[in-house]
């Protein structure tokens, strides 16, 4: 099995925000840290930045599976420079479904990617068992338990064995 994509949930997973939809205008940004028109923050945790450019450097597509309001989760990425090739933003909590989007735009990207070809990281370990009943054998993992930091990330796939 070959890890052809790496697909995020969003918050407590790239940064310490739980629910950036609430966030209000103002925003501004300073390197990791993003400051909303209340005074409340959003931290990228340290480590995504170099794992996402390292995947995307080793020509691992990047997903980003979010339940959040596509303006927002939008605003917010495009304020801290952060990219991703798919990203799925929904105003409901089903990643299975944000997945199944996932795999049919990076098909239509010319990208044919089966499921466990995708290692998806998520802070909440609940939405896993309806992943694999629905779409199969996706690669999970639990984001700061299977993993304690980003850059193991790059050590689980390197670890995968290829056939
Ligand atoms: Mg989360």
């Amino acid at each position: 099995m070959v890890i052809k994509a790496v697909v995020y949930d969003a918050d407590k997973t790239l940064w310490n925000h739980h629910n950036i939809s609430e966030l209000v205008e103002p925003m501004s940004v300073s390197g990791d840290v993003l400051v909303d028109g209340r005074g409340d923050r959003v931290v990228v945790f340290p480590g995504v930045r170099d794992t996402l450019k390292t995947l995307r450097e080793t020509g691992i597509m990047l997903g980003l599976a979010t339940w959040n309001y596509e303006s927002a989760t939008k605003r917010v990425l495009s304020l801290l420079d952060l990219r991703f090739d798919v990203v799925v933003s929904k105003d409901y909590p089903y990643k299975f479904m944000m997945l199944m989007e996932f795999l049919i735009r990076a098909s239509q990207l010319g990208m044919r990617i089966k499921p466990d070809e995708v290692l998806y990281v998520d802070d909440r370990r609940d939405h896993f068992g309806y992943i694999w009943f629905h779409i199969g054998k996706v690669k999970c993992l639990e984001m700061w338990k299977d993993v304690k930091e980003h850059r193991e990330i790059l050590k689980m796939i390197e670890n995968e064995p290829n056939s």
